[in-house]
């Protein structure tokens, strides 16, 4: 049996410590614990200021959006066409709508809403048929903006946009599908007065609701 004496029992318990440590530190080092350099990383998970940017030009025209529906809102109520103002006004709300869902998307991404200047609108048109062929029109341009959005989400690998602007997407298919429905049903009754009566009373209908991103505890 090998004795120790109580300098070699000291040396030896100081060196086991070392052997512990050394390990410790080895094992320690190969752990993917965020150092300096990884922190650095988290700014990945912010908005990139292109897309922040992108975001917030998209809450203007949403708000154009809704400024122009206003218009022809107030432009077919004074041509006596009541239902076509009430179709017209809803979609002004619905645009404000969207403003707010890509405002609060902005708030909850830790970044600022900037308002800008809203563009003047047109104020008067031949008919309701040629408003409903300018809100095609500029559904169209919406939905190039909103793909843009998406564009970019993707570029950036920002998966928390690309849930966000995939419900766009799907709004915008929706959008377009509106107001080729309205042209349709406004050219059928082309230079038929009663027909007309009949489906500015049917427009009267429509009623706005809340989109599903604004409703608590829908999503
Ligand atoms: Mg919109």
């Amino acid at each position: 049996m090998v004795t120790l004496d109580k300098e070699t029992k000291y040396f030896s318990k100081n060196t086991l410590l070392a052997v512990e440590l050394r390990s410790f530190f080895a094992i320690f080092a190969t752990c993917d614990i965020p150092n300096k350099s990884n922190y650095s990383k988290q700014h990945e998970f912010m908005l990139s200021q292109k897309l922040h940017d992108a975001l917030n030009a998209q809450v203007n025209a949403e708000l154009w959006s809704a400024y122009l529906y206003l218009s022809m809102s107030l432009d077919a109520e004074s041509k006596g066409l009541k239902g076509v103002a009430n179709w017209f006004y809803v979609q002004f709300c619905e645009e404000q709508a969207h403003a707010r869902i890509f405002m609060n998307y902005i708030n909850s991404r830790d970044a600022k809403v900037e308002l800008k200047p809203i563009d003047e609108v047109p104020t008067t048109w031949d008919s309701a048929l040629d408003m409903f062929k300018e809100t095609l029109n500029h559904e169209r341009k919406v939905t190039a903006l909103i793909n843009n959005l998406a564009f970019i989400a993707n570029e950036d690998r920002d998966f928390a946009s690309i849930n966000r602007i995939n419900w766009f997407i799907d709004e915008q298919v929706e959008e377009e599908e509106n107001a080729r429905d309205m042209i349709q049903a406004l050219e059928a009754v082309e230079g038929n007065k009663y027909g007309m009566y009949m489906l500015d009373k049917e427009l009267a209908t429509r009623t706005y609701t809340e989109p599903s991103p604004l409703q608590t505890g829908a999503e």
